[in-house]
Order: structure tokens, then C-alpha cells, then sequence
């Protein structure tokens, strides 16, 4: 989602969610330190003293100070003091209550074993006391203030419920609701653009992609005037599924749709109907479906609806997610019942189509899909202008040379590269933005920051070296490998050096490309081998991405003649997560074989071509030694030119 969607403010929901939250929060902290007062304050009124029966036998009942003692449910008994001795100084603190008043009683009490034991104790303590001089007893049952009571059992109660509130507040604020209260916790909270103030993306702002375009504007129509199709009996498709990598332009897409169409356009992402609690995400389906159709005509727009709609029952048991599977009930459910011409129309977009449920995709459903490839070069270039024109640029910028030098990048990721490149420019306090801007920023896009702190030793700079030259002469001699753009020795992010190529924009890749590419990336490795005799951990990458591809090109691509023109791929995903190997151990056996056969060969080549150039390789490791970073001419001067490759028409 971009950063312009977020900034258009929801017009519904709470006008401003901060400082009703912020609100909220002082109520349950007012709520909370009230119940603690309360609880405190009964625990000092209603609490006399405890004492001990000897306490109380030496300096009270001997001394004649008890006025009388109540004695309640034959466990507690209750000491009042005469009022004339509440004034000695022993009875300061029994004497007055916690505000200052004249305390009544009880002012202390004692608790005994048995009524008998206490009776029988007190008679002999008041033996030689005359008749009237003893102190009077009473027995009560149950005689505790009944709110008291009640406040002891409420209270822990009353405090959970605000906890909980507390929490559930948090949990719906944390999902992308802020502001919202516990009481439409089944409620979608979906963005809304109205009338009038629909975003303001249009056609115009989406570079490229004609064919999507014409199928998105025929919905446009439909929403405008319905007449002109539903006169001719046709019926608008229901649902519409972008597929496209990230940042292809989807959310764009949907987006230009509401902004031509000027309808009520409801955004959501598909996380956002999913809780920890069962039953919620379907009542946000229908929650969002009762809103856009109270509004139809309307566009409901699911974003990354993979997260609710995949394959059902496909996972694991201990992973299963019943709630998924409900909200994905529901939304089906939803997309049946209202009929093709109410008048909404629900867009969704995902980046990965296989593993939708075949039924969200059956017709009358999402029956219709919109594919957004990334971008080819001449995309690319139209999508570069769109965002090259809010920038200052040096004359000399020429967006369709840039435009060549991003192949696979997304449209984000083009935006990206010019506002990183006015960066770069800014951060250099230049007048306008020049061509070599725009290459730091695909450079930086590409590999992470650039470090130039990075601290290597000389002997390993000396490896690096070696090795990014192997990677580059036995690319620059297989004349199927991509061609070469620039080798550098300056560590990027992760990685120690690296060398640049220029894939080309293709759709197939023939056999010997895939071997070729594969013994270019064994180039560095081998390189070590040959000229330190001894080789190292800089592989890895390598390593790892030689012994994907080779397993790729045996397994899924039918590329290897042992196993055939067999291919395990599932394209389902469905078989994602099992354990169990789509083919037998015997197979099993022959693919391991077949991939280490491959590396061998791959790896036999790279060691021809290195032992062959010998002194190349040393020349363009010298160079790199030297300056760093070389470029496609001077590799060319120093391993002379390509071997150009051989056009090969493939039918
Ligand atoms: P997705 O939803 O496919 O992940 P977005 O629609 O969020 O991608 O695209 C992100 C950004 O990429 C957009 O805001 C836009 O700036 C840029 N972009 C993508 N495709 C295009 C395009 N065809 N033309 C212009 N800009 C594009």
C-alpha cells in the first residue's frame, strides 16, 4: 500500500481517534485507582485492632477498661472500651477513627479457639471482680456490614472487567481501528473514499499496463451508467482479482478505479478481518458487504486477500486456522448473494494467485483476473517518466537509459530509485538531479547500503578480488552468461563484492544459458582454487544459488536427461508443506546425482576458461585491486572483446 492511501484520513469512524483513546485510558485509570481507594477505605474504617487474649486479659479487662465484648459467630470477639478510658494515653490511636472522629467500636478485637475455652478463661481472669464490675458479653451471628460483603466479592470482579476492557481496547486499536470501542469489534473499519473526496489517483498516474487498463475501464463504465450493458442483457462481472508481484501497481490500480468511477470505494487488507477470535472476520465480511451495498453502486477493494482466502484445509493440522476459514466462508457466502447488477463490485489483490481457493475463484466469484506483470523496458521507461516529473533534473538524464539499466524492477521499486536518487542528490547539495544519481540509487536499491567503512584486510581484499574476477572472465567467455556490466570489490550490504549484470528481457531460457549462468556463478570459487590453491567461505551466495538452480533445472524444469521431461513442480502449493516427496527414493537418488553432475560440469568449464586466461584473470584482479570498481569498458580493454553471442530463433 502506498503512503498516499495512508494518508487519506477514514471518514468514517471517529473523528479524532487519538484523543478519544487518550480519553478513554483516564476513565478506566480513574476507574481503577477508585476501586482501589474504596478497598482500602473499608479495610481502615471496618478494622478494629487485633490483640491477643493476653493483651487484652493484662490491660484491659484486669485494668477494668472494657466496656463490653461482643463475640461474633463464636470465632471473634469484639472489645468496646468504656469511654472514660478511651481517654488514657494507651488508647490513643483506638480512640479516634481514620478522619478524626470518636470511634464507637468494636476498638480491638481477639479471636478464640472455642466459645467454652473463652468463657471459662474470662471467668477466671473476673474471679475475685464483684458481680456488677464484670464485663457485660454479647453474641451476634453474621454481624459484618452486608456491603462490605458484597464490595469484597464485587470488587476483584469489577477489576477484572476494567482490565479487560483495557485490553480488548488495545487489541482493536493494534489492528489497524484505532478508536474503536469493544462494541464493534465485529465491525470493518474499511477506508473509505466517498463522493468528492474519491482519491486522487486517475489513468493518467498508472504508466503502461494497456490491456489491464481496458478491462478496468469497462468496469468504470459499468458503475457510471449500468444502462448501456444491463440493456443489452449483459451482466458485470462481481469480482475482479489483480495478480502481481509486489509493488506492480496494484493497490494504484484499484485506487484510479475509484478515483474515475467516483464512487464509494471501500479498502481493506485482508489481515484486517483476521483476530484471535473465532466468528469476527465474518462478521467484518458482512459488516463491510451491509456498508458498500447501503452505498451501491460501490467498490469493495480486499487487499492481499491471500491472507483470508487460501486454499482451505490445506494446512497442517496444528496450524489449521478456523477463524481464516470462517471469514473465507463468509465472504463467499457474500459474494453469492448479492446479484450481479446491485452494483458492487469487489476488487481483490494478491501476489499469489495459485494458492487462492479454487471456490473464491469459480465464476460468479472472482471470475475475472487482471494480470500485472512486472514491467518490460518500455514500461519501465513510461512508469520512469511518471515519477522523473516532479523532479529536477540535469539535462542530460535520460530516463530511457536508466530505464535499461532496472530490468525486474517493480514499479515501487522505480518510484523508489528516483526519490532515493533526489536523495542522493540533495544529500550532495547539487543544483539537479544527474544520471549518476539515479545509478547510486539502483546500486543502494540492489545491494543495501553501500559500506564503505567495512574494514577488510589486504590479503582478503586480495581474495575478493580474485574471486570477482574469476566470476567475471568465465561470464565474459561463455558467450550464453548475461552480459557484464561492472565488477566491484566494495562491500554492499551482505556480500563482499559483486559482479553487475545486464540480464536480458527474456521469457525462456534455453538449456546452455542455464549452463552457462552456472558456471559463471562457480567462477569465483574456482578461481580461488586455481591462484591460491585453497578455497574459501566467500562461496556461500554462489554456492547457493548454483545448487537452486541446478536442482530447479532437473526437478521442475525436465532439463536433465536422466529423470526426463518429468517436472515435480506444484503449482498449487498445496503439497508446500508435506513431508512426503512427490517421487520415489530411487528418483530421489538420480536427481542428487543428476544436480552434482551439473555442478561437476559447470564447475570443470569455469576451471577451463580460468586456466586458459590466466593472465586475464590476474590483469582484472590487479585492476580491481587498484581502483575497486570497474566498469564495461575497461573490462573490455583489459579481456578484449565478447564473443558476441549467436542469435538463436527459438520457435
Ligand atoms: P502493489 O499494491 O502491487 O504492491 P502499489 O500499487 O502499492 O503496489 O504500488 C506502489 C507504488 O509503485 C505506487 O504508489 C506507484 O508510485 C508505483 N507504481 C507501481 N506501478 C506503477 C505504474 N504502472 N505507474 C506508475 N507508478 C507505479
Amino acid at each position: 500500500m502506498s503512503s498516499e492511501n495512508k494518508k487519506q484520513k477514514k471518514s468514517e469512524s471517529v473523528s479524532n481517534p487519538s484523543s478519544w483513546s487518550l480519553s478513554s485510558y483516564r476513565i478506566y485509570l480513574i476507574l481503577f485507582l477508585a476501586i482501589i481507594l474504596i478497598y482500602f477505605f473499608i479495610s481502615m474504617t471496618s478494622g478494629a485492632k487485633e490483640i491477643t487474649w493476653d493483651q487484652f486479659k493484662k490491660e484491659m479487662l484486669l485494668s477494668g477498661d472494657a466496656a463490653k465484648l461482643n463475640v461474633i459467630n463464636k470465632e471473634t470477639v469484639n472489645v468496646y472500651i468504656k469511654p472514660d478510658s478511651l481517654k488514657k494515653e494507651k488508647y490513643k490511636t483506638a480512640a479516634k477513627d481514620i478522619l478524626g472522629n470518636i470511634n464507637r467500636g468494636p476498638h480491638y478485637y481477639f479471636h478464640i479457639g472455642s466459645v467454652e475455652i473463652f468463657e471459662k478463661n474470662l471467668e477466671e481472669a473476673q474471679a475475685q471482680f464483684d458481680e456488677n464490675k464484670k464485663t457485660t458479653v454479647q453474641y451476634t451471628n453474621g454481624e459484618t456490614i452486608w456491603w462490605i460483603n458484597v464490595l469484597s466479592w464485587l470488587a476483584p470482579i469489577l477489576l477484572l472487567a476494567v482490565f479487560w476492557i483495557f485490553i480488548m481496547n488495545r487489541l482493536s486499536s493494534g489492528t489497524g481501528s484505532m478508536g474503536r470501542s469493544i462494541f464493534d469489534f465485529g465491525k470493518s473499519s474499511p477506508e473509505i473514499y466517498e463522493k468528492g473526496k474519491v482519491s486522487a489517483v486517475t489513468f493518467k498516474d498508472i504508466a503502461g499496463y494497456d490491456e489491464a487498463k481496458t478491462e478496468v475501464i469497462e468496469i468504470v463504465e459499468f458503475l457510471k451508467q449500468p444502462e448501456n450493458f444491463t440493456k443489452l442483457g449483459a451482466k458485470i462481472p462481481k469480482g475482479i482479482l489483480l495478480v502481481g508481484a509486489p509493488g506492480t501497481g496494484k493497490t494504484l490500480m484499484a485506487k484510479a478505479v475509484a478515483g474515475e468511477a467516483g464512487v464509494p470505494f471501500f479498502s481493506l487488507s485482508g489481515s484486517e478481518f483476521i483476530e484471535m477470535f473465532v466468528g469476527v472476520g465474518a462478521s467484518r465480511v458482512r459488516d463491510l458487504f451491509n456498508k458498500a451495498k447501503q452505498k451501491a453502486p460501490s467498490i469493495i477493494f480486499i487487499d492481499e486477500i491471500d491472507t483470508i482466502g487460501r486454499v482451505r484445509g490445506k494446512a497442517l493440522s496444528i496450524q489449521a486456522n478456523d477463524e481464516r476459514e470462517s471469514t473465507l466462508n463468509q465472504l463467499l457466502a457474500e459474494m453469492d448473494g448479492f446479484g450481479p447488477n446491485t452494483g458492487v463490485i469487489v476488487l481483490a489483490a494478491t501476489n499469489r494467485a495459485d494458492t487462492l481457493d479454487p471456490a473464491l475463484l469459480r465464476p460468479g466469484r472472482f471470475d475475472r483476473h487482471i494480470h500485472l506483470n512486472l514491467p518490460n523496458k518500455q514500461e519501465r521507461n513510461a512508469i520512469f517518466k511518471v515519477h522523473l516529473k516532479p523532479l529536477l533534473l540535469d539535462p542530460l538524464v535520460d530516463a530511457e537509459y536508466i530505464s535499461s539499466q532496472t530490468p525486474g524492477f517493480s514499479g515501487a521499486d522505480i518510484a523508489n530509485v528516483c526519490n532515493e536518487a533526489a536523495l542522493i542528490a540533495a544529500r550532495k547539495k547539487k543544483k539537479a538531479i544527474e544520471t549518476q544519481d539515479f545509478f547510486d540509487a539502483i546500486e543502494r536499491i540492489v545491494s543495501g547500503l553501500e559500506k564503505k567503512s567495512k574494514i577488510i584486510s589486504p590479503a582478503e581484499k586480495k581474495i575478493i578480488a580474485f574471486h570477482e574476477a574469476g566470476h567475471a572472465v568465465v561470464s565474459w567467455m561463455l558467450k550464453n552468461a548475461d552480459p557484464l556490466q561492472k565488477v566491484s570489490i566494495i562491500p554492499h550490504g551482505k556480500s563482499l563484492g559483486a559482479s553487475w549484470y545486464l540480464p536480458e528481457e527474456r521469457q525462456i531460457i534455453t538449456r546452455t544459458q542455464f549452463y552457462d549462468s552456472l558456471s559463471a556463478a562457480l567462477g569465483g570459487r574456482t578461481a580461488e582454487e586455481i591462484v591460491f590453491k585453497e578455497i574459501s567461505s566467500g562461496a556461500l551466495d554462489d554456492l547457493e544459488k548454483a545448487t537452486k538452480q541446478a536442482y530447479m533445472m532437473v526437478t521442475q524444469l525436465g532439463l536433465s536427461e536422466k529423470i526426463g521431461n518429468i517436472s515435480f513442480y506444484d503449482s498449487t502449493g498445496i503439497n508446500e508443506n508435506s513431508f512426503q516427496k512427490p517421487y520415489s527414493e530411487a528418483t530421489g537418488q538420480i536427481i542428487d546425482e543428476e544436480v552434482k553432475k551439473l555442478i561437476e560440469n559447470a564447475h570443470e568449464t569455469a576451471k577451463i576458461i580460468l586456466e586458459s586466461n590466466r593472465g586475464k584473470l590476474d590483469a582484472l584482479a590487479n585492476l580491481l585491486l587498484q581502483k575497486e570498481v570497474v566498469y564495461k569498458k575497461e573490462i573490455e580493454s583489459v579481456l578484449g572483446k565478447r564473443a558476441v553471442k549467436e542469435e538463436k530463433v527459438l520457435v
